[in-house]
This record gives structure tokens, sequence and C-alpha cells, in this order.
């Protein structure tokens, strides 16, 4: 029997009533298979013997002592204990707040064990929060590492631990290795019920540390068969065959462009033709920072497609940006004869049923869109290419919704945000990974200032001063409308009052909250540059390319996540005039906020930026994956347990390329888990 397999409910455990029943439900542990998965995340030590003296204040004292006396002191009105202990290294007192009952069970000469964090206050070693108990030759608690678990709800760590040590006793001796017994040798694992066993109770942190890494080892290990048997099923179901581009239209286009390619971009364009060509389906993604290029190659890529007689799908997650991308399409393409539609949740009735029907007949070549890409009725005639931009705005779910239309298309992923190594080794079920480091030539660096917040006259002096000359300028603000309850500035307000600070100017305003159409028009006046001035929230952040734009005045620029303000930074310096970044913050700053200020500051560096994020807030979010739930492991942290990931991943690859279908005697254990007890779905991984 697989752990998974222990489906009896929580409650059959002692001490679960209806309240702690309903506690670890909304936990996720409903059966006692998964409360024996609840890892503690730190034990309590009440093993190494420390001394009042010895903790100096610092650590919990865990020491043996004798009572030696009794007060009392005014606290609320009332009366309250305080107990005088000695322990050999001092004297200490122990304040009984609302516990004056103590008085029974501490009397003088009593010997206990107790434990606690004293201070040292009013020239005594106090301690209010402790536990004791009776000394005796086999005391309970001291001389043990308690576990010290997640709590919610009613939970107290008594519970839990009573719990989960009946469970352990009563349900675990017949319960199975989860591992091959070769993997286990190799890393000297021991069996998983005592390293079960080792993590809950261990007798040592030796012993606790041991069946920590046992559980992440193993954790990781079926991550990675998920990922592994997933690429593997990809690989068999799809009906694809090797490709010969001609890429004729590619040339062409490369012709016309007013500039090279840059090195990188060669690079990569090589990569994907290379991938297209294999025979197998391409799971490419490209890393490049704000402005390099990525958009031209997801053109000159689905121009190849098409030229091998198929479509190609952009995605976008923007409406904004992807009707930015039709646009640059049409200009880019269809003087090459191809067939170029747009489809959004804006396009409705006649119009997309025409659409849908072309699509299907394959009177469209290139659909270029929102998510609305993915929704059930969108059939292709023969979808060869879907690319994907700005890749971690989707849902997991979402890009496969993509991928999965027809027979399994080529697939590219477009970042501006560069995913750690570790994700792209498992959430996005082993990418192939191409990098633009070089931006194009004749780029100037941006400069960036920042500037408290009353000083932005000046700003805004110089902001007047370039628009004389003819550039314009974004104004982005963290809220659409005045909020009763932030004092921040907003988009809405900050839109009339920058009518009055630029009389001259003509300014427009966008956001999430103004109609489709409304916003086109906007966008298209500010690109022509009919407009001089673009007050907005971030819904510029992603992709919006105007060159002559080169400033950007963003207020609170303290409420704006790292990534969100390099790309916005990113929306400047996209032409050959020098450009620049205003941060203009808010005194009342978090000790992130100057921190993300700082970075933004010091680099430009869009891959060190990532970094530094991921340092700040974690992988989970950076990647968007945090939503799929996909990536709720137990233990193992991708970040910390990096060295693991590896070894594990290597070590499925050896185990599933001898036996991918896992019917090696040797390899049944995993075959069974599969079947019976999942660690992992499989289907939230794409392709
Ligand atoms: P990204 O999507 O990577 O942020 P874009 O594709 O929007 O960047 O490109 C930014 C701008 O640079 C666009 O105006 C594009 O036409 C231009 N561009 C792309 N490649 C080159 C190049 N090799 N040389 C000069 N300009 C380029
Ligand atoms: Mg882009």
């Amino acid at each position: 029997m697989f752990q998974g397999e222990l489906q009896q409910p929580v409650n059959r455990l002692k001490g679960i009533g209806p309240g702690h029943h309903k506690s670890l439900s909304a936990m996720g542990i409903l059966t006692i298979g998964q409360l024996l998965g609840h890892y503690p995340v730190r034990y309590e030590d009440h093993q190494t013997p420390r001394t009042i003296i010895e903790a100096a204040g610092l650590l919990p004292v865990n020491t043996e002592a004798v009572v030696v006396g009794r007060e009392s002191f005014p606290w609320k009105g009332k009366m309250t204990l305080k107990i005088i202990v000695e322990d050999g290294s001092a004297r200490g007192s122990l304040l009984c707040y609302g516990r004056n009952f103590l008085a029974d069970k501490l009397q003088t000469d009593s010997r206990i064990y107790l434990y606690g964090q004293f201070q040292h206050r009013f020239g005594e070693w106090q301690c209010a929060a402790f536990e004791f108990e009776t000394y005796t030759e086999q005391p309970k608690k001291y001389g043990t590492l308690l576990p010290v678990y997640p709590l919610g709800g009613t939970l107290n760590h008594n519970v839990i631990r009573k719990a989960v040590s009946q469970a352990l006793r009563e349900y675990t001796a017949g319960l199975n290795e989860e591992l091959p017994e070769e993997i286990r040798e190799s890393y000297h694992l021991s069996g998983r019920k005592e390293a079960l066993r080792d993590i809950h109770k261990p007798a040592n942190p030796e012993k606790a540390e041991k069946a920590r890494s046992y559980f992440i080892y193993e954790e990781l290990f079926h991550l990675q068969t998920a990922v592994g048997k997933n690429a593997l099923k990809l690989r068999e179901t799809t009906g694809h065959r090797p490709l010969e581009l001609k890429r004729e239209l590619e040339q062409k286009l490369r012709g016309n462009l007013p500039f090279e390619l840059t090195p990188d971009q060669k690079t990569v364009m090589d990569e994907i033709v290379r991938d297209m060509e294999s025979g197998r389906p391409m799971n490419r993604l490209i890393q490049g920072d704000v402005g390099s290029g990525k958009t031209l190659i997801a053109f000159l890529s689905a121009l190849n497609i098409i030229e091998s007689g198929k479509q190609a799908a952009l995605m976008a997650p923007t409406e904004l940006l992807a009707r930015q991308h039709a646009e640059n399409a049409i200009r880019f393409m269809e003087n090459q004869g191809i067939r170029i539609a747009f489809l959004s949740g804006a396009v409705q009735s006649e119009g997309r049923r025409i659409l849908l029907r072309e699509l299907k007949e394959g009177h469209i070549d290139f659909l270029i869109g929102t998510h609305a890409l993915f929704t059930k009725d969108v059939e292709f005639k023969e979808l060869g290419l879907a690319i994907i931009d700005e890749q971690h705005r989707f849902g997991v779910s979402q890009r496969q919704a993509l991928a999965s239309k027809g027979i399994r298309p080529d697939l590219l992923y477009m970042t501006a945000t560069p995913i750690p190594r570790t994700l792209a080794m498992t959430a996005f079920g082993d990418l192939d990974v191409s990098t633009i480091k070089t931006m194009p030539a004749g780029r100037k660096a941006i400069e960036t200032h920042l500037t408290r917040e009353g000083n932005e006259g000046k700003v805004y002096d110089f902001v007047r001063r370039e628009l004389d000359q003819g550039r314009q300028a974004y104004f982005v603000y963290p809220l659409i409308e005045q909020s009763e309850k932030l004092d921040l500035k907003d988009a809405q307000s900050m839109y009339e009052k920058l009518k009055h600070s630029f009389p001259r100017n003509k300014l427009g305003l966008i956001h999430s909250r103004i109609p489709e159409d409304e916003k086109d028009q906007t966008m298209e006046a500010f690109t022509k540059g009919e407009l001089d001035i673009l007050v907005a929230t971030s819904v510029v952040e992603v992709g919006v390319d105007v060159p002559n734009a080169t400033i950007m005045v963003i207020e609170h620029g303290e409420r704006f996540g790292l990534s969100a303000l390099h790309q916005l930074r990113g929306r400047v310096g996209r032409g050959d005039q020098q450009s620049y970044a205003f941060l203009i913050y808010s005194t009342k700053l978090t000790d992130e906020g100057k921190q993300r200020l700082k970075i933004i500051m010091e680099s430009t560096d869009g891959f060190k930026i990532a970094e530094e994020d991921l340092k700040l807030r974690g992988p989970g979010e950076i990647a968007g994956i945090r939503q799929s739930g996909y990536m709720k492991l137990k233990i193992a942290d991708l970040v910390r347990d990096t060295e693991i990931l590896v070894q594990a991943r290597n070590d499925v690859k050896k185990l599933l390329s001898r036996d991918p279908h896992l019917l090696a005697p040797e390899n049944k254990v995993l075959k069974d888990l599969w079947q019976s007890a999942p660690p992992f779905s499989e289907n939230l991984i794409p392709g």
C-alpha cells in the first residue's frame, strides 16, 4: 500500500473533532495519508540542554530546574503568580500571566524540566511563555525534538503531534517504498517508513536532516518523472513530420528591413529553423530583454511555417499588444500575400463566425490575438506553429489549450522575464531555451532618475522641454481612479491635472476600464504622434512599441513590482534618441519598495533584475505558475534544492530512456505508484 492510498478520513484519529477536522480540511488534509505528508517545518529542540546563562536571552532555555520560591505582582488589577526557579546557572522568574493555577503544580522544591525563552529585565531573568514537565526518569518532552507544523484554524501543536503519532503507530505498518531499490541504494537512502518516522519524530537532528533529504529527493524525483512521462507522451502521440524550409519569405522580409538582425537574433532564427525541421515538435523559449527584438523573430518564424503550407498563431496577453502585433504583421507581411486576421473577445457575432470559417478552411495564414485564440470553437486547418508572447502572463492551462489545437504544433514561447533554469526544467516540461543577449545597434542606454514626491515639478519642466523637441512621453500611475483607502495618485485625476500642467500638448488616457475601441484609437493616435502624452496604468507595461516616445514618468514607483518597472522603462529607448525614465517615489516607503527602486536604478539588465526579483519574491510568482496549483511542492524548494533537482532529473532521464513505459520489474514500484497514487498530475505540465 502507498501512502497516497491511506484514504481513511483524518477524523478517524483521536482528538480530531469537528472543529479540527474542518481546519485540517481547509489546509487540504482530508486523509490520514495526507496528514502523514504534512511535514514539520522545523523542530523545537527540547534535546540540547541549555541553562539560563547559556541561553543568554538569545536561545530558548531547556534545562532541569528546582522551584525555590514564589511571589506575586499586580497585573491588570489582579495579583499574578511568579515562580522563582534555579537551574544551577542562575535564578529565573516564571511569570504566570493568567495561570495562577500553576501554584499547585509548582510547589517549592519541585523538580521540573523547563523550556522557554528568557529575557533579562528589571534585574532578573524572566520568562512569560514557558513549558514544563515534572521531573521523572523518563520525561516525555525533555530530551526530544518536537515537530513544529504549519497550523491553521483551531489547530494547535498538541493536536497535530498526537494525531500524527497515532497515524504513525497504527497506519504505516503496510506502507510500500515509493522509489526503486536501485535509486535508494545509490543514495544510501533508508526505508521509507523509517524516513517517515524520522521526519515526524526524529531521535536527533541528524536523523531529521536525513529524513528531510529523503523526501526532498523523492518529491523531485516524482516531479521529474511527471515531466519526463509527459514529454515522452507528446513525442509519441504527435503526427509531427520533418519539414524542409525554404526560408525564402524570411529572406525577403529581412532584405526589406532598414536594419540587420543582431547576431543573437540570427542564431535564434537558426535554432528555431533547426527545431522545425527536426521532425520532433519544437518546444522552445526565447528569452530576451525588453526591446531585444523578439517580435521580429516571431514573425520570421511564422513566415517559414506559412511558406511550408501551414498556419501560424500568435497569442499576446493584452488586447493592446495583440493589436499592435497584428498591425506590425500587416505592415511587414501583407505585401508578401500573407493573410492575417485578428481575434479577441471584442470580435463578436458575424465577424467572428466568418473568421472562424475562414480559419478552418485555411484561408487565414496567420491568426493573431488574445487568449480568445484558445477558445474551443477556434479550429485551424493545420496549425503548424503557436507563438505565445510574454508567456509568463498566461496560465499553464491556457498555453496548453493553444498547444493542443490539432496535431501538436511547434511551440515558441517568448519572454522578457527570464526563467530560472530550475523552472525551465520543471514547470515547462524541459524547454529548450534560446537567449537574445545583444540589443539592436544604436540603442542608447536609458537614463534613470529617482525623484522624491514633491519635486516632480522639475521632472515636468524637463518633460516639457523634450516635448517641445517633438518627443513623446508616458505618465504611469498605480491606480485607475481615486481610491478612498489609498492615498495615491491615479491615472484618471492626473490626466485632468496634467492637461493643466501641459496646456500646449495633447494628452490621451488609457487603462483597462476604457472600452477597447477607444483604447485602440488612443493608442493609434499616440503611435502616430498625434498625442504627446499618454497617461496610463501598467496596461502599457507589455510590448507597446513607440520609438519616438523617449520619456517614461512613473509616479509612485515604489508601488510597482520589479518586473513591471523594468518593462515600463523598456517602453522607451526604442529609437535612436536618448531616453529617460523618472521614478517618482513617495516618502512612505517600505523596505522592499526601497530595495526595488535601488535595484532598478542600479541595473538595466533584465536578467539581473529577474534574479534579484527571484530573491525578493520566490520562484512561483515570477514564472506565473503559482496559480496553476502545480508548483505546490510539499517539501522541496526549487531555488534552495537546485542540486538535488538536477540529480533527480538525471536519474529519471536515465531510467526513462532505458524503460520509458516502466515495464521492467525493478521499476514496478513506479508503475504501480503512478497507477494507484499518482504524486503529481501529469496533465498540468505543458508540452
Ligand atoms: P521585444 O518584443 O523583444 O521587447 P520588439 O520586438 O518590440 O522587442 O523590438 C523593439 C524594436 O526594435 C522594434 O521597433 C523592432 O522593429 C526593432 N528591432 C528589432 N530587431 C532589430 C534590429 N536587429 N535592429 C534594429 N532594430 C530592431
Ligand atoms: Mg515583445
